[in-house]
């Protein structure tokens, strides 16, 4: 059920973080089932090949929800549909605006009560640009990387998501618009985990965000964001792909990229941009580069100098972001002169520099660390201890020494 005028509270409640772990659902969802599928499936029923199409239509047009909205099937194909499929895989949503009704954070249980996030933004229409309405979605619950900055970093891996449950995100806010007369126009991978460690289901969302058929979103209002997993960045490239590849670099050397995105430790910095600008090359496309902006961590002038020199002469975009504070560290936004300041560096250096206001602080919903509250106050020794490690670590980067930690588990090769 979703309810825009219900609390978060019931979800967020510390209590329920040690919730009983329910048996997954077996049906898979019906939003990630391709039109070939969905037509040998009603065919092996003996039913005529367009009900597949009519499935199509009351999932991606009329956006069910539940099999009672595939109004256009005889009453007894619904029924086999529910039997086979889960018409949607979010079992429920809670919904809490902020920014004046300008951002909408979404939490939802999934069938097995994993919690994932999504966020809706909408920006009004200026001089020479068109309203938009952008959802940001996840692609895990958790996330195995373990960013020290990040709310969801810290919460460590739980599992991948499905693409129906990566596509019902979108289909939800998409119903919520709908209800507005409005649609929306982008989708950013930039929520809850790292879409390149669950490619398969990634691409498989995307194609179907991106075809005419199901979605019809052009692919190139979709933003697939990365920590810098580079085998997945040339999959992208040997794919082709026309969506938008953004990578989160926030350092241009390596001792503090080791700690800022512990992943830099397999996959270090040049490899990533390496990797990158192959992409930009192969496609013609920009590449979009995030840097969280830590106050005194890797907003120095000497960091915007290593960037401007990293990505001098490229087909890039980099996007400046006030980090978000997070309860188990020390580390607040960098101030706006500074960041201005670290903009101008690289605007001399002629690199394609924006300053990105985050939206929904005071709801901690910008995407990517909204976990925190999720998991309940983490004990106030373990914050403590957190915080001890995060400021020697970074000392010791901001000396330029690398350490030697090892790369996270479980990220794959
Ligand atoms: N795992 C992917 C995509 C999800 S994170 C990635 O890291 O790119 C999406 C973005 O949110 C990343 O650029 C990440 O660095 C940023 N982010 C995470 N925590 C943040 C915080 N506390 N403040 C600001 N940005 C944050
Ligand atoms: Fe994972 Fe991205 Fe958060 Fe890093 S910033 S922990 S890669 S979700």
């Amino acid at each position: 059920m979703t309810s825009a005028s219900r609390p978060l509270l019931p979800l967020l409640d510390p209590m329920r973080s040690a919730r009983p772990q329910a048996p997954r659902d077996p049906r898979p969802g019906l939003s990630g089932v391709t039109r070939s599928e969905l037509e040998r499936w009603v065919e092996g029923l003996g039913e005529p090949r367009y009900r597949a199409r009519q499935v199509l239509d009351a999932m991606w047009r009329n956006l069910a929800a539940s099999a009672e909205d595939l109004r256009t099937l005889p009453a007894a194909l619904r029924g086999q549909v529910e039997q086979r499929y889960r018409v949607d895989t979010i079992a429920a949503t809670e919904l809490q605006a902020s920014d004046g009704g300008l951002t909408e954070k979404a939490l939802h249980r999934l069938s097995d009560g994993a919690l994932i996030e999504s966020v809706l933004m909408h920006y009004p229409a200026r001089p020479g640009q068109r309203e938009r309405h952008t959802l940001c979605i996840s692609s895990q619950a958790g996330c195995a990387v373990g960013c020290p900055f990040c709310a969801t970093g810290e919460l460590g891996f739980e599992r991948d998501l499905e693409t129906a449950e990566i596509l019902d995100q979108v289909r939800g806010a998409a119903r919520r618009l709908a209800a507005d007369g409005k649609r929306l126009t982008n989708v950013v991978f930039m929520g809850m985990g790292e879409p390149l460690l669950n490619l398969d289901r990634v691409l498989a969302s995307v194609e179907a965000l991106a075809d005419p058929q199901r979605f019809g979103l052009g692919a190139r209002h979709i933003t697939v964001s990365t920590s810098g997993v580079v085998p997945g960045i040339r999959r992208l490239t040997a794919l082709g792909p026309q969506f938008t590849l953004a990578v989160s670099l926030h350092a241009a050397r390596d001792p503090l990229r080791d700690v800022l995105v512990p992943l830099n430790r397999r996959w270090p910095v040049a490899e990533v941009v390496d990797a990158a600008r192959e992409h930009a090359t192969a496609t013609g496309r920009r590449v979009s580069y995030e840097v969280t902006l830590i106050s005194g961590v890797n907003d120095t002038d000497v960091d915007a100098r290593a960037l401007a020199d990293l990505l001098r002469g490229d087909l890039a975009h980099v996007n400046l972001i006030p980090m978000n504070p997070v309860a188990h560290t020390p580390w607040e936004a960098s101030p706006m002169d500074r960041i201005e300041r670290f903009a101008d560096v690289l605007l001399d250096a002629g690199i394609a520099t924006t300053i990105r206001r985050n939206r929904g602080q005071e709801i901690g919903a910008a995407c990517g660390q909204l976990a925190a509250a999720r998991a309940g106050e983490p004990a106030a020794p373990a914050v403590a201890r957190r915080r001890e490690r995060i400021v020697a670590e970074s000392a010791v980067a901001l000396r330029g020494e690398r350490s030697h930690a090892a790369a996270p588990a479980g990220v794959g090769e």
